[in-house]
């Protein structure tokens, strides 16, 4: 039930307020605009975005309504008010539009007052940010800078994307989401975010902390009774980023403390960086809500690296460390060590301190020696979920659509192609890959293998992209 209070009582405009018997019948049309809503697009959705409005006038067959955030009325005007005019439509035809703005009722607070500002005294620890209280932020490495990052293929796009939060002046998009598997180089990219507006523009406070040190910071402030602070603390930065926020998934109270944090900064034009280790839509055990916040933004993927890729990043890393090491090394290692950025640079870190120690040349005989056990960690046969992993994230579908009922085109024929990979790939048999696909017969593997193998016949492009994924899956 919406009370007479929703019509915006701070408003002067009182030529256009509604007469009390008129608000009446208005408040008795929006309370059935909004329950057939609530049955349209759920309970979650509806306390998100239409619970919080409030209906200020209505003239001239338009409605005026209030959100109080510019990012819920972005969000309201393009996903339900066409839908409200229409539902209003039937109530009463002389509606003919919604218009949404926001609320000024609420005065954003300056966060260059929330948290005074200290220089750091000579000698802190390197990385800690000027402008952010002490210890609220995470300290950055120094090797973690654009500069160093070597960018191809599978990761272009979230480094185009971290570049332009970190030059941008005002917030190009809000949240940047950027996921990856491990090792890829979120961290990376958010810390050269940081340092780059660090340098640029000292002004700005910048937070960089894991989703986990987030929680345990919130824990520790309930337990001390100092919420209070805390909010004050998260919700006056300029930039803040949560890294590894698959963290938080299952645990309620820090993703609605989160949630709150997020909306507030949002709203005050306050850029945000998450990362994770899927995609918004993959995270098992977050909310709805927050979900969908996740994903208003840009969410930039960093894909599986390349041979090219691995390569490259050896080569940069080699003259980093001032190492001399012979182009045949570097390709054995670029194509041996295929899991991660992390194990190839600690694979090379240790090749090289070893032929330091011993006082010889690198060959590729010590560097079998000396990584056999990394090596043989990185020769495992690739997993049927892996397979689905990447064919899903290359065909932009859910990983959870491999093993749904869905029948479309647009899922099926991923899924084909991800059994196909798996009967090509893994030892497995039909019948052990039709289980790992949402308990499928091995009839219908067999008829996803005959169909992927007549499409590459009949399509170049089609074999190309199996091609394409067949590699990135064998590293
Ligand atoms: P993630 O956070 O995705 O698990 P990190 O950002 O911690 O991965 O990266 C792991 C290591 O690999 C870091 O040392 C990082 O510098 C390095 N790395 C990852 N991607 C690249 C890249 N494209 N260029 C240079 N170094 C990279
Ligand atoms: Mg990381």
């Amino acid at each position: 039930m919406i009370d007479a209070t929703s019509f915006d009582a701070t408003s002067n405009a009182t030529e256009d307020d509604p007469q009390d018997a008129v608000k009446d019948v208005i408040l008795a049309q929006w309370n059935t605009v909004n329950a057939q809503l609530r049955d349209e697009i759920g309970e979650a959705a509806f306390q998100s975005w239409i619970k919080p409005m409030k209906i200020r006038t209505v003239s001239d067959g338009v409605v005026h309504v209030t959100v109080p955030t510019r990012f819920m009325r972005d969000w309201v005007v393009a996903h339900y008010a066409e839908r409200i005019a229409t539902l209003w439509q039937a109530e009463a035809p002389e509606v003919a539009s919604i218009e949404v703005s926001v609320r000024s009722d609420r005065t954003p607070t300056n966060p260059r007052e929330g948290i005074r500002r200290q220089t750091p005294a000579a000698g802190e620890s390197q990385g800690e940010l000027p402008g952010a209280r002490p210890g609220l932020s995470a300290a950055l490495d120094p090797r973690f800078v654009f500069d160093n990052f070597v960018v191809g293929k599978p990761n272009e796009f979230a480094y185009a994307a971290a570049r332009r939060v970190a030059e941008a002046d005002r917030v190009p998009f809000n949240p940047l989401f950027l996921y990856g598997g491990v090792g890829l180089g979120k961290t990376h990219l958010m810390h050269a975010i940081a340092w780059h507006i660090r340098q640029t523009d000292p002004e700005r406070t910048v937070i960089y902390l894991s989703a986990e040190k987030f929680m345990h910071r919130f824990v520790q402030a309930i337990r001390e009774s100092t919420t209070m602070d805390f909010k004050n603390q998260f919700r006056s930065v300029d930039v803040l980023m949560i890294d590894d926020v698959q963290f938080i998934a299952g645990k309620e109270s820090t993703q609605e403390e989160f949630f709150h944090t997020f909306n507030a900064l949002v709203d005050q034009g306050k850029q945000i960086v998450i990362s994770a280790d899927k995609s918004p839509s993959d995270l098992v055990g977050m909310e709805e809500r927050l979900i969908s916040r996740l994903n208003c933004g840009l969410v930039a993927d960093i894909h599986a690296t390349t041979y090219e890729l691995r390569l490259g990043i050896l080569q940069s890393k080699a003259a980093q460390i001032r190492a001399d090491v012979p182009p045949k090394v570097m390709e054995f290692l670029a194509h041996k060590i295929t899991s991660n950025v992390r194990e190839l640079e600690g694979g090379l870190n240790r090749v090289v301190a070893h032929a330091q120690l011993i006082g010889r040349d690198i060959t590729i005989e010590a560097t079998q020696e000396v990584l056999h056990d990394l090596l043989r960690a990185n020769d495992r046969r690739v997993t049927i979920e892996e397979i689905q992993k990447q064919v899903a994230n290359h065909f932009n579908i859910r990983i959870s659509d491999m093993h749904s009922a869905r029948r479309a085109r647009s899922v099926a024929r991923p899924r084909q192609v991800a059994m196909y990979l798996a009967k090509q790939l893994t030892a497995r048999s039909l019948p052990e890959i039709g289980r790992k696909f949402g308990g499928r017969d091995h009839t219908t593997v067999m008829h996803a293998v005959r169909k992927v193998e007549e499409l590459k016949s009949l399509d170049p492009g089609f074999a190309e992209d199996i091609e394409l994924l067949r590699r990135m899956l064998e590293g």
